[in-house]
């Protein structure tokens, strides 16, 4: 079968993002996808996903599969379907907002549970232009995120979507060691519904 140029990658990753509703996980994905915030409220319905595809400093094509959610964190209420082999997860946490770090142990378990057993994650604090506006405004300190990341094996970045800054990284280099732990075998996932642009449901 011949692959289009748009198809031609070593590696497809699903990666899920996760974390208390209103953290910025759909302005980190948007920020990430296209260097914008999102101009239109997210659906209400179901699962979506956008894909892009990513070099590696190695020079291997990853073509990674980033599911969103649709406001179903706002009740506790994903779906299966959106952790189903899923090899990497970004776990945001606002840096503004204690409680929505507080939620991320639970968030560890589900990805964990529902994830590739070796999934990594990718623990964000957002929202760090904030802080740097106005220090007092941090309720999170990095050094307890830091800590936090450690004893539960995450990596760790702080980081803005509407600056901008350590979005690519945190992304990047979650994708890069989702490629570098893979089993050589599993360096593929069937495409789930061929489209760049999707949604599911469970
Ligand atoms: P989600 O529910 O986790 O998908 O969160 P959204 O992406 O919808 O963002 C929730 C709110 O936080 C919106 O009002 C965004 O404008 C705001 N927001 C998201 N990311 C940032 C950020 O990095 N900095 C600031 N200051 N606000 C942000
Ligand atoms: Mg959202």
């Amino acid at each position: 079968m011949a692959l289009t140029s748009e198809d031609d990658y070593d590696c497809l990753c699903k990666v899920v993002l996760v974390g208390d509703v209103s953290v910025g996980k759909t302005h980190l994905l948007s920020r990430y996808m296209k260097d914008d915030l999102p101009k239109a409220p997210a659906a209400t319905i179901g699962v979506e996903f956008a894909t892009k595809t990513m070099k590696l400093s190695s020079g291997v094509n990853v073509k990674t599969q980033i599911w969103d959610t649709a406001g179903q964190e706002r009740y506790r209420a994903i779906t299966r379907a959106h952790y189903r082999r899923a090899a990497g997860a970004v776990l945001v946490y606002d840096v503004t907002r204690q409680e929505t770090f507080r939620s991320c142990s639970l968030w560890v378990t589900e990805v964990r549970e529902g994830a590739q057993p070796n999934a990594i994650i990718m623990l964000v604090g957002n929202k760090i232009d904030l802080v740097e506006q106005d220090p007092s405004s941090r309720q999170v300190y990095h050094d307890v995120a830091a800590e936090f990341a450690r004893q539960n094996g995450l990596m760790f970045m702080e980081a803005s979507a509407v600056s901008g800054a350590n979005v690519k990284r945190a992304f990047e280099d979650l994708l890069q060691e989702v490629y570098a732990k893979a089993p050589k075998e599993s360096k593929g996932l069937e495409n789930e519904s061929g489209s760049d642009m999707g949604a599911a449901r469970d």
